[in-house]
C-alpha cells in the first residue's frame, strides 16, 4: 500500500494541481529564449540586394534576427524594429563589449536581467530576449519604429532608431529568403525514437503527469534540451529516472530507463544520449515516460514541443 501511494505521488499529481497549472496560461512566454538555440544564416537568391554597405557578419546577423522572428510568429514589423536597434546599437555586429555592461548585437546588460553575458552574446538568444519584450509592450505593432525601439531598449539616446528605418525595411527583404540550419531558438529534440502511446491528462481515474514514447528496450534516451542532470538514479515509480535543470526553471524527466549514462551535476546538450529505454518501475511494457514542469508545475509534453520545436513530439 505504501509502495502504491508513492507510485500515485510520483507520475501521477491530483487533478486540481494540474488544473491551476493549465489556468496558468501563458508561462511560455517566459521561456521562449531557451539558452542552447543557435541560428546560422545564409541569404539566398539575388544575395543581399537593397542592403549594400554591410558585410557578411552584418547580413549574417540580419538574417538571424529575421529567422528568430519567423521563428517566434513575430510579424514583419516587429522585425524591422528589432533589425533598427541592432543598426543603431551595434552595427549589426555581435560586440564584445560596450557601454557599461553592454554586450551584443543589441548591447543587451547581463546587470540589467537580459542574461549572462555568454547567453547574450549568443545572436539567437539576444534577438529572442529582444523580441520577448517587444511582444511584451502593449500596442507596439501601432507604434512608430523609433518609440517601439525605445520602449525595448530605454536608452539614452530614445530618438536614435527611428532614423535606421529605411535601412531596417531594406535588409528585411534582402535576408527575407535566408537559409538558416542549426537549432533553432529554445530548440527542443525528440528524447526517444518510438510511438507515442499514453498521452498527458487523466488515465484510469488518475492523472498522467508526462508523454510515453513505445520503444525497444535499449533504445537511445537522449536529453531533450541543453541543461544540467540533477537526478539520476532509481525513483518510486519511475523504476530509474533521469532529471535535468534546463534554463527557465524547465525540469524534464525521463523515466523507467534500463539504463543511465549520465551522472547527477553533469552537463548535457541537446539529443546527448543519457540513458536506454527500458521497462522499469510501474510500467505495462518497454517505453519512455518523458515529463516536462516547469516552475515545478507539470505541462503537456506534446503542447510543449508544439512551441518550442520544429519537430512535433509525437508528429
Ligand atoms: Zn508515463
Amino acid at each position: 500500500m505504501l509502495a502504491k501511494m508513492g507510485i500515485a505521488a510520483g507520475i501521477f499529481l491530483s487533478f486540481l494541481v494540474v488544473v491551476i497549472a493549465a489556468a496558468a496560461g501563458s508561462i511560455a512566454s517566459l521561456f521562449a529564449g531557451g539558452n542552447g538555440g543557435s541560428l546560422t544564416c545564409t541569404p539566398t537568391g539575388s544575395g543581399p540586394g537593397g542592403a549594400t554597405g554591410y558585410g557578411p557578419e552584418q547580413i549574417s546577423n540580419a538574417a538571424t534576427i529575421v529567422a528568430v522572428g519567423k521563428q517566434m510568429s513575430v510579424p514583419e514589423q516587429g522585425w524591422v524594429v528589432a533589425l533598427a536597434t541592432a543598426i543603431q546599437e551595434s552595427g549589426l555586429r555581435n560586440l564584445d563589449y560596450g557601454d557599461r555592461d553592454s554586450l551584443g548585437l543589441f548591447q543587451q546588460r547581463p546587470s540589467q536581467g537580459w542574461g549572462s553575458a555568454e547567453q547574450i552574446r549568443n545572436p539567437t538568444y539576444s534577438t529572442t530576449q529582444f523580441y520577448r519584450h517587444l511582444l511584451a509592450v502593449p500596442g507596439w505593432e501601432q507604434m512608430s519604429v523609433n518609440d517601439a525601439a525605445q520602449l525595448v531598449q530605454r536608452s539614452g539616446f530614445p530618438h536614435a532608431y527611428g532614423r535606421h528605418e529605411l535601412a531596417a525595411r531594406q535588409l528585411a527583404g534582402a535576408v527575407h529568403g535566408a537559409a538558416c540550419t542549426g537549432s533553432p531558438t529554445g530548440a527542443w529534440t525528440v528524447p526517444a525514437q518510438g510511438t507515442c502511446t499514453s498521452g498527458f491528462g487523466p488515465r484510469n481515474g488518475q492523472y498522467h503527469r508526462g508523454q510515453d514514447i513505445a520503444a525497444p528496450i535499449g533504445t537511445a534516451i537522449v536529453a531533450a534540451a541543453n541543461g544540467t542532470v540533477i537526478d539520476s538514479g532509481p525513483a518510486t515509480g519511475y523504476g530509474l529516472w533521469i532529471r535535468i535543470q534546463h534554463a527557465n526553471d524547465v525540469i524534464t524527466t525521463y523515466g523507467h530507463n534500463s539504463r543511465n549514462l549520465v551522472q547527477a551535476g553533469q552537463e548535457v546538450h541537446t539529443g546527448q544520449q543519457i540513458a536506454e529505454v527500458g521497462n522499469r518501475g510501474e510500467s505495462t511494457g518497454p517505453h519512455l515516460h518523458f515529463q516536462i514542469d516547469i516552475n515545478g508545475r507539470t505541462t503537456d509534453p506534446v503542447a510543449f514541443y508544439r512551441k518550442h520545436s520544429r519537430a512535433g513530439l509525437c508528429g
